[in-house]
This record gives C-alpha cells, sequence and structure tokens, in this order.
C-alpha cells in the first residue's frame, strides 16, 4: 500500500479547525494553525475530504509525489 502524505501549510491556514472536523484522526489543532498527526499515512478518503473542504487550500494531500487532494 503506498503512503500518503499530509501537509498543512501554516501561512495559509486560518486555524477554522474545519479538517480537525471532518479528520479528527488526521488533523489537529496546534495553537493556531492546523497540523497533520502524521505526515505519512495509509489511504484515507478522509484526508480528500479535508483538503477539499478547506477554506484556505492549505491541505496537500501527496501520493507517490503527485498531488492528489484537493480535487479539482
Ligand atoms: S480547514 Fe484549512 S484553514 Fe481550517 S484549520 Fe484546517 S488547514 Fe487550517
Amino acid at each position: 500500500m503506498t503512503a500518503w502524505h499530509l501537509a498543512v501549510d501554516r501561512d495559509r491556514c486560518m486555524g477554522t479547525g474545519i479538517c480537525a472536523g471532518t479528520a479528527p484522526a488526521l488533523f489537529r489543532l496546534d495553537g493556531r494553525h492546523s497540523a497533520p498527526v502524521n505526515d505519512s499515512i495509509d489511504p484515507d478518503e478522509s484526508a480528500l475530504d479535508a483538503a477539499d473542504s478547506c477554506p484556505a487550500a492549505a491541505i496537500t494531500v501527496t501520493a507517490r509525489e503527485t498531488v492528489i487532494g484537493p480535487r479539482p
């Protein structure tokens, strides 16, 4: 199984907490910003859901060095 990689751009993140609400196992608020609980995860649709729903487009999901989320 190919690992996915999660990243949050702290310069873009507005600290809404939407990602932590959408995927609480994957994202948590770290002060005023979100951060991935783990940078590397097993494929998990909720990571894409979180990336899609981030109003700041701050979340990037990558697999095999290809960005797969947020989805167009
Ligand atoms: S949904 Fe986006 S803006 Fe909101 S806390 Fe998560 S990464 Fe930050």
